[in-house]
């Protein structure tokens, strides 16, 4: 069936404005006018390695039916995109795109393409005048290739967000949210609620200058009347709840083997750590995996906190099976990830009659034991179960703090 689809993207910077907000200011304006929109408002995360991404690289989209004013949508659509984006800031590069019709196949597998991989402007331009869709490019206008994911994109696994506004004249000031309501909130609305709070870090309150005071994550749009627990020490202007592909793994792609991985690509992977996970100057924690084809580094950065001493139990020989992506650095981001099956025995020299641990005697001429003088002619060393701390089959993640949008959390996996 035809409907009338709008995507909005890249009209926020580091230091103002969020795409959700300008959305949610849009549909005020919908309404104002009595324009319906199907649905919710959706937010699209996209590639979380595309490189002009301001924060967590996200677009939106509304869908309407062809009963609704479309050009007055329209009108009010490019005026306040027009009047409120960050035209100031090099990368910001707003672009709408309008499309008419049904989603296709096409279409799903663009929307595919820009949460794998990476999209130029042309490309974008190109597929838009293939679907028929009309664009809006404001200066280089690189938010359409956003657009069109945002407005493409199935949603299978979904989940909500309710974004709560600021008042302006609070813009880059201190939130103040009461830590208390937060918890309190947390206790009755988890696991339906999720990424709330992490021991003292209020996950739900960003920490950027943008409009957004708190954004609660959940399974059901419901739920979030968990807003009401939540006691906020400043004024909120607007809220809006947006359903959403964050923390559903849709950025991640099953790999056979690693020499197919591709840099700014996300992926589950399994292979063999290599050597012992060390740590180098700045905290951050690494190891090589490999598999039959090939290695690579994985990474467990600094910010990941706690999830550093996680990884750093992993021994050489443990296959494992990473979630992650591939960045700047070629090396593999690790999101979570699962013990498939622990090296719970370390190769050591026998250990002589007389209790004690024999040496070598040399290549191919078995051990001796410097205490007593007993010889054995085989080189094999001696199987010993070492205790492990980590569990086969269990999965480990990157704590709330440190977590991407995109990723899904252990407890969204009925595990
Ligand atoms: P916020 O989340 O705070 O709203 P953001 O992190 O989404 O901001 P944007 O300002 O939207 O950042 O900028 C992201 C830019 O990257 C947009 O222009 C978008 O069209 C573009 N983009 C999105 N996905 C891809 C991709 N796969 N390849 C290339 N560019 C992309």
């Amino acid at each position: 069936m035809d409907y009338f689809y709008i995507g909005i993207d890249d009209t926020d910077s580091p230091e103002g404005m969020c795409t959700t907000f300008l959305a949610s200011t849009i549909l005020n304006k919908f309404q104002e006018n009595n324009i319906e929109i199907m649905d919710f408002p959706r937010l699209i995360r996209l590639n979380p390695f595309a490189r002009f991404k301001t924060r967590g690289n996200g677009g939106v989209s509304f869908k309407l039916d062809l009963n609704q004013n479309i050009d007055l949508a329209k009108e009010i659509v490019l005026k306040n995109v027009s009047e409120l984006s960050m035209f100031d800031c090099d990368n910001t590069n707003p672009g709408v795109v309008f499309y008419q019709g049904e989603i296709t196949e096409e279409m799903i597998n663009y929307a595919f393409r820009a949460i794998y991989s990476i999209i130029t402007i042309e490309e974008a331009e190109e597929f838009a005048s293939h679907i028929g869709a009309e664009i809006h490019k404001f200066k280089k206008g690189r938010g359409i290739i956003g657009s069109i994911a945002a407005i493409s994109c199935p949603l299978e696994d979904y989940t909500y967000e309710l974004l709560a506004y600021r008042h302006p004249s609070r813009y880059g000031t201190v939130r103040e949210i009461d830590y208390d309501s937060v918890v309190k909130m947390d206790r009755k609305t988890t696991p339906e609620t999720f990424e709330n709070i992490d021991g003292k870090y209020l996950a739900i309150e960003p920490k950027t200058p943008c409009p957004v005071l708190y954004g609660i994550r959940s399974n059901s749009p419901e739920v979030l009347i968990a807003k009401d627990i939540v006691i906020p020490n400043e004024e909120i202007v607007d809220s809006c709840i947006f359903k959403t592909n964050q923390h559903t793994d849709m950025h991640i792609q099953d790999a056979n083997n690693i020499s197919e991985l591709k840099q700014y690509s996300c992926y589950k992977i399994k292979g063999l750590v290599k050597d012992n996970p060390h740590i180098i100057e700045g905290g951050h924690m690494f190891f090589t995996l490999y598999d039959e084809t090939g290695e690579i580094e994985a990474a467990a950065y600094e910010p990941t906190k706690n999830f550093r001493s996680t990884v750093e139990k992993l021994r050489a020989g443990d296959e494992i099976e990473l979630y992650g992506g591939i960045g700047e650095q070629n090396t593999f981001n690790i999101e979570k990830f699962q013990v498939l099956k622990l090296n719970e025995f370390v190769y050591n020299n026998p250990i002589c009659g007389c209790g004690k641990r024999m040496t070598s005697a040399g290549k191919g001429k078995g051990f001796k034991c410097k205490s007593c003088g007993k010889r054995i002619e085989s080189d094999e060393k001696i199987a010993e179960k070492v205790e492990r701390s980590l569990i086969n089959g269990k999965f480990y993640e990157t704590p709330v703090s440190a977590r991407r949008h995109l990723a899904k959390p252990l407890i969204r996996m009925n595990l």
